[in-house]
């Protein structure tokens, strides 16, 4: 780790090390919130007396389950599934589950830790929690994946629940899967929840723009970071890392707003367009197709593809990580500010390292972290339990622009956290002390629970 914690924070720190050995991207996300809480000790310290940053790095419970599936040959397979219930002082738990090879118990862990931050910073009634397996979707039938969804949620669905925790998709679960973990979740309970699950197909209780919710508010949030600096999008080249749910959006909005994306990405090599990236070659390739981005160039013959690329090299006036964690390093953070780049908003979450951050920040440049800029999601699904709630159905109109609102909101209350603090501009700090005394307010209310 880069920056030094505050004495008084170092044995919290300590302890989580010691308790959650091997967990090293949950250290990482911990050790982030805790360099810039140790003002908050100073301003707030009833909330040290209740030991409240202690309670928010321990769970409030961990499921941890065996997901026996059968492949479309009849080969069994065994998969091992996560639910994090983080933090409910604000709401019923609230945050994806992600379907990817790498995940264990540390990244769920990670991913749930931010979102209590990111949840409370949205200002709307929802608590933190994080769920996944380390299934791969990769190459598998529907069926396939039907099947797992469904054995997963055999077991999940007790643990769910309107008011208790509501899940929504990450990397590998988008509409198709939710669709079979709702169906599943129905039929073992015999109840027609809607609010159970976010990110539900618009004919069975799912929310317009929902699907774009987290791209676009990245790209709101970029905005406001620009105008606090008498600038905007318009006219500006970017760079967006992933070809998923959040970089496709993230490319559509930006694209509406005057920039002109030339590069973008999966998991095996880069894209780089000049003329800028064509979202409808795009959107076939990535959610009709289920293809690699490497077949781009059979659309566009003028556009180059390379294997293994490192999308961070291409000069470009706003990066936008929208793939997964730690992507971009300290290497990368230089080469992107040493060619002239003056923005970076995190679709993902904590794509950046500690190291990079210390870059963008030492530089001076706009830098808007994967809990405030990415918010936008989790917002829209707060959005969608509440159309649900009302058996109410939005307009994409409407709910875009309340959307635009959340985020414009969530910049703010950043940059004035970070201004009270002495800290102006610095978005980090801002958003973990904003959302931080959100949750406390909240933990202190109801007691030692
Ligand atoms: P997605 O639709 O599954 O897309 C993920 C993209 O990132 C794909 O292009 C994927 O490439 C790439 N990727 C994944 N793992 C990678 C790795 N280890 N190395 C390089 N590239 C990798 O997922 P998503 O929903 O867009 O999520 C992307 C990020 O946004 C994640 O950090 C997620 O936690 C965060 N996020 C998502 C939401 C949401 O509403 N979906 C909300 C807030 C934050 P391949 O296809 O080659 O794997």
């Amino acid at each position: 780790m880069t920056a030094t914690l505050d004495e008084k924070l170092q044995p919290i720190y300590q302890d989580v090390l010691h308790r959650n050995p091997g967990e090293k991207e949950f250290h990482q996300a911990v050790h982030e919130v805790l360099e810039t809480l140790g003002p908050v000790l100073v301003k707030y310290p009833e909330f040290a007396d209740k030991k409240i940053i202690q309670r928010i790095c321990e769970p409030e419970r961990q499921i941890i389950f065996r997901v026996p599936w059968q492949d479309d040959s009849g080969e069994i397979h065994i998969n091992r599934a996560f639910r994090v219930e983080f933090n409910s002082a604000l709401g019923p738990y609230k945050g994806g589950m992600r379907f990817h090879p790498s995940v264990y118990l540390g990244i769920i862990k990670f991913l749930g830790f931010e979102q209590i931050f990111k949840n409370a910073l949205t200002g709307l009634p929802i608590g933190g929690g994080k769920g996944g397996s380390d299934f791969d979707p990769k190459g598998r039938s529907d069926d396939e994946i039907m099947r797992f969804c469904q054995s997963l949620m055999t077991e999940l669905y007790r643990h769910l629940g309107e008011y208790t925790d509501v899940p929504a998709g990450d990397i590998g679960v988008g509409g198709r899967e939710i669709g079979y973990l709702f169906g599943q979740y129905k039929r073992i309970t015999n109840r027609y929840e809607s609010g159970v699950f976010t990110g539900k197909g618009l004919a069975w209780g799912g929310s317009r723009a929902r699907t774009e919710a987290t791209g676009y508010g990245a790209v709101f949030f970029t905005q406001e970071m620009l105008k606090a600096r008498g600038d905007s999008l318009d006219g500006k080249t970017v760079v967006v890392s992933g070809s998923g749910n959040v970089a496709i959006y993230a490319i559509e909005k930006a694209h509406e707003l005057g920039a002109k994306v030339i590069a973008c990405s999966d998991s095996q090599g880069m894209i780089v367009d000049e003329k800028g990236i064509d979202l409808k070659a795009l959107k076939q390739i990535k959610e009709v197709e289920r293809r690699r981005i490497s077949a781009y160039t059979e659309f566009h013959k003028h556009a180059k593809y390379v294997e293994d690329g490192n999308i961070w090299t291409i000069p470009c006036d706003v990066a936008l990580p929208c793939a997964t964690q730690n992507e971009l390093n300290g290497k990368d953070a230089k080469t992107l500010v040493e060619n002239g780049c003056i923005a970076v908003a995190e679709g993902a979450n904590m794509p950046t390292t500690p190291e990079g951050v210390m870059v963008f920040q030492d530089a001076g440049i706009a830098y808007g972290p994967g809990k405030a800029a990415n918010a936008g999601g989790v917002a829209t699904s707060a959005l969608e339990m509440q159309q649900n709630a009302s058996r109410d159905s939005w307009t994409f109109d409407y709910t875009q622009k309340r959307l635009e609102e959340i985020m414009i909101d969530i910049h703010k209350n950043c940059y004035e956290t970070a201004a009270e603090f002495g800290a102006e501009g610095n978005y980090v700090l801002g958003a973990n002390i904003n959302g931080y005394i959100r949750v406390a307010r909240a933990m202190t209310a109801m007691g030692v629970i």
